[in-house]
C-alpha cells in the first residue's frame, strides 16, 4: 500500500492509473471499506484520502472530538487490499485554497448547517486537483453530497466517474457513521428506529400511492407529521424529515415515482443523518 503524505509526492504519480478517489475523515468502517470494495469491482486501484476537513464543521460542532484512529485506519486499509492512502497535512491542503460554494446547500443538512458544504466542495475540488484521478466513490447515506459532488463533476471534472455506494447499515438497520462512536450499544440499538421509521414510512407511502394516488401529495404532510410525532415520542430531535424529488431536493410533486425520504436527529446530543430512495410504483423494500 502506497502512503502519501504531501501534494508534493503526488506530482511524482504514485499511484498506478485507473484509480478512485474514496475521501474519508478516517475512523474507517465498513461502510466506508464498501466504498473500496466497490471501487476495485468497477476496476479501479481505490486511493484513500484521510483528512479531517476543519472547513466543513461549524463553530458548535464537533471538529475538536471527531473520532481518529490513523493507525487502525491503516491496517484496516491494507488488510482489505488498498492501493493507495493520502493523509496530507491541513497546512499544506488549506495553503492558497480556492474557496467554492456548493448549489444546493439551502436544503436539508446545509440549512441546518451553514457552510458545511461549502467546506466539503472547496477540499473534494482540491483533492481532485491534486491527486487527478479516474473516478472517485461517495456513500449514498450522504445523499446531499452526493448531489453536490457530481455537481463539481459537471462544473469542473468532467474526466472523473463518479461511483455511488448504498448505505451500509448494522444488523440493526442503524447507518454506519463515525458518529456512532459516540453511542453506547444500547443507544445504538435505539438509534437504530430511525431505519425502522424510514422503513415504516416507506412502505405506507408505497400503499398510499397504490390504492389512493389522486389525494397521495395532499396527504404527505400528514404522513410526515405523524412519523416525525412518533420518533420524537421516542426521544429523538427531529432537524429535519422531509419527502422530496431524490434528482432536485424539491417539494416531492410526482415528476417522477423515486422519492427521497430524508431525515436528520439528534440522539444523546449526537447528530445523525440517514435516508432512503423509494420507488412508489414497486411494492417492494
Ligand atoms: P466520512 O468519513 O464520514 O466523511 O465518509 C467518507 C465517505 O464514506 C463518504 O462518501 C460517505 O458517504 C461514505 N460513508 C460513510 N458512512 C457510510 C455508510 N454507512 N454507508 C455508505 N457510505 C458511507
Amino acid at each position: 500500500m502506497i502512503i502519501v503524505k504531501s501534494i508534493e509526492q503526488l506530482s511524482h504519480n504514485p499511484f498506478k492509473p485507473p484509480f478512485a478517489l474514496i475521501p474519508t475523515m478516517g475512523n474507517l468502517h465498513s461502510g466506508h471499506i464498501n466504498l473500496l470494495r466497490l471501487a476495485i469491482n468497477k476496476n479501479f486501484n481505490p486511493v484513500v484520502s484521510i483528512f479531517v476537513n476543519p472547513l466543513q464543521f461549524g463553530p458548535n460542532e464537533d471538529l475538536k472530538s471527531y473520532p481518529r484512529s490513523l493507525e487502525r485506519d491503516l491496517d484496516v486499509l491494507k488488510e482489505n487490499n488498498c492501493h493507495g492512502v493520502f493523509i496530507p497535512e491541513q497546512e499544506e491542503i488549506l495553503k492558497n485554497i480556492e474557496n467554492l460554494n456548493a448549489p444546493i446547500s439551502d436544503k436539508l443538512c446545509g440549512k441546518s448547517r451553514p457552510g458545511h458544504f461549502d467546506g466539503v466542495v472547496t477540499i473534494v475540488n482540491r483533492l481532485f486537483e491534486v491527486i487527478k484521478p479516474e473516478a472517485c466513490v461517495f456513500g449514498a447515506k450522504d445523499f446531499q453530497q452526493q448531489l453536490i459532488i457530481k455537481h463539481l463533476i459537471k462544473e469542473k471534472h468532467r474526466h472523473i466517474k463518479f461511483l455511488s455506494a448504498p448505505t451500509q447499515r448494522d444488523e440493526n438497520g442503524l447507518a454506519l457513521s463515525s458518529r456512532n462512536n459516540y453511542l453506547n450499544e444500547s443507544e445504538k440499538i435505539e438509534a437504530s428506529l430511525i431505519f425502522k421509521f424510514l422503513s415504516g414510512m416507506s412502505s405506507e407511502l408505497k400503499l398510499l400511492s397504490r390504492v389512493n394516488q389522486k389525494n397521495f401529495l395532499s396527504e404527505l404532510k400528514s404522513i410526515q407529521e405523524k412519523y416525525q410525532r412518533k420518533i420524537e415520542e421516542k426521544g429523538f430531535e427531529v432537524d429535519y424529515l422531509e419527502l422530496l424529488d431524490p434528482a432536485t431536493l424539491e417539494r416531492f410533486e410526482y415528476n417522477s415515482n423515486k422519492m427521497l425520504i430524508a431525515i436528520a436527529v439528534f440522539f444523546k446530543e449526537v447528530r445523525l443523518i440517514d435516508n432512503l430512495v423509494i420507488d412508489l410504483a414497486s411494492s417492494s423494500q
